[in-house]
């Protein structure tokens, strides 16, 4: 079987070695070398100064929301994995789905401000498939109507937008370290901030707001990682620059073999260096859609339809919004297989297959 993702797996004995070291010193969890070793070495990795290792890619969505104190509504993208508007459901606020533009697949920033009310606390978005956000245009916004910013960056581990990580814009931004992201600590995820008085407060808030012995400071939730985790992290984070290369073979393979003068795909921002997180393809219809995967599915070949539904259309969402761009290409989008070690000769079939099934 061919899945849309596959994780990857370091060098066992690199891992065993940590193992070791961890039992050896009898102290797994709660800020340990390890950890901190981890979060040292994102922090050189990624080039920025405030970064806090958690224990998965939604909590610190929760935490980032509780830490900037947003309250009411928040503006957000339709077009994500659902912990993106379940976090602001779980923190109660509200999400005001914006669409999203017709090319990128981003939030729209032109849409932004006409859905700004004296509510509104913050935007919310998702840099989908690790392609930039508008972050110029949503800073605009967001200092005119004096908005807090939070990026999703779940997606976007080792991309750089402009010579800086895409993880060091806004407020603050998240990111997953799941098994099925580019970079993985089994479960993990990492807030990365710009203001160093939030510092105390993050590394509070993931840790009960409990400091010292006795001192309770805020209503702080258990966000904390493992040393287990953290050396997951430190045996895979080496690796990255080969991830990525191999992930990158994947891609280009797919761009030169699938029939483009049916399919579509989100257009990749050129001011990047991009991860290779994932390969959308967009098809003209629903239909033809179905029928791909369906063709795909008979030989065991499971893309995945990311991101559906249009996350403005789950039925537990407090207030309707529409969203037609976002309804529209989540409804034909396929993420097709995409890892490291994915054989040439299965993307040639996988191509194959779809290319043999785009007759109208
Ligand atoms: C994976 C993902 C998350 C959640 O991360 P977890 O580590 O699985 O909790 C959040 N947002 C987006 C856009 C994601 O793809």
């Amino acid at each position: 079987m061919i899945n849309v993702t596959k994780t990857f797996l370091p060098d066992k004995e690199e891992y065993i070695k940590y193992v070791h070291e961890i039992w050896d010193r009898g102290y797994i969890t709660n800020n340990g070398p390890v950890l901190q070793q981890l979060e040292q070495e994102l922090k050189d990795y990624l080039n920025v100064d405030h970064l806090y290792f958690c224990g998965n890619g939604t909590i610190v969505l929760q935490i980032a929301i509780k830490a900037l104190e947003l309250k009411g509504e928040i503006i957000t993208t339709p077009f994500s994995y659902c912990a993106t508007s379940n976090a602001i459901l779980w923190e109660n606020c509200t999400p005001v789905f914006v669409d999203i533009d017709a090319q990128t697949f981003n939030i729209d920033p032109t849409l932004i401000e006409a859905s700004i009310t004296p509510a509104t606390s913050a935007i919310l978005a998702t840099h989908v498939y690790g392609n930039p956000c508008d972050i110029e245009a949503i800073e605009v916004v967001a200092e005119k109507h004096n908005l807090k910013v939070i990026y999703d960056a779940a997606h976007a581990f080792g991309v750089t937008y402009k010579g800086k990580s895409l993880l060091s814009y806004g407020d603050i931004s998240t990111c997953s370290f799941h098994a099925t992201k580019v970079f993985h600590t089994i479960e993990g995820g990492a807030l990365i901030s710009n203001h160093p008085e939030l510092d105390k407060k993050l590394h509070l808030l993931r840790a009960f707001g409990h400091q010292g012995d006795d001192l309770y400071l805020y209503a702080g939730i258990n966000g904390k990682n493992s040393e287990f985790h953290a050396a997951m992290g430190l045996v895979n984070l080496p690796q990255v620059p080969n991830i990525i290369q191999a992930r990158k073979e994947v891609f280009e393979a797919y761009d030169s073999l699938l029939n483009w003068d049916v399919l579509s795909k989100p257009l990749i921002s050129s001011d990047i260096e991009y991860n290779y997180a994932y390969y959308p393809v967009v098809f003209p219809s629903e239909e033809m859609m179905f029928r791909v995967m369906d063709a795909l599915r008979e030989q065991e070949i499971i893309p995945r339809r990311y991101f559906f539904p249009s996350l403005n259309t789950l039925s537990f969402m407090p207030r309707q919004f529409a969203c037609p761009v976002s309804e529209d290409i989540a409804l034909r989008v396929l993420s097709l297989p995409l890892y490291v070690g994915l054989p040439y000769s299965d993307i040639e079939r996988i191509s194959g297959i779809i290319n043999g099934h785009l007759s109208p």
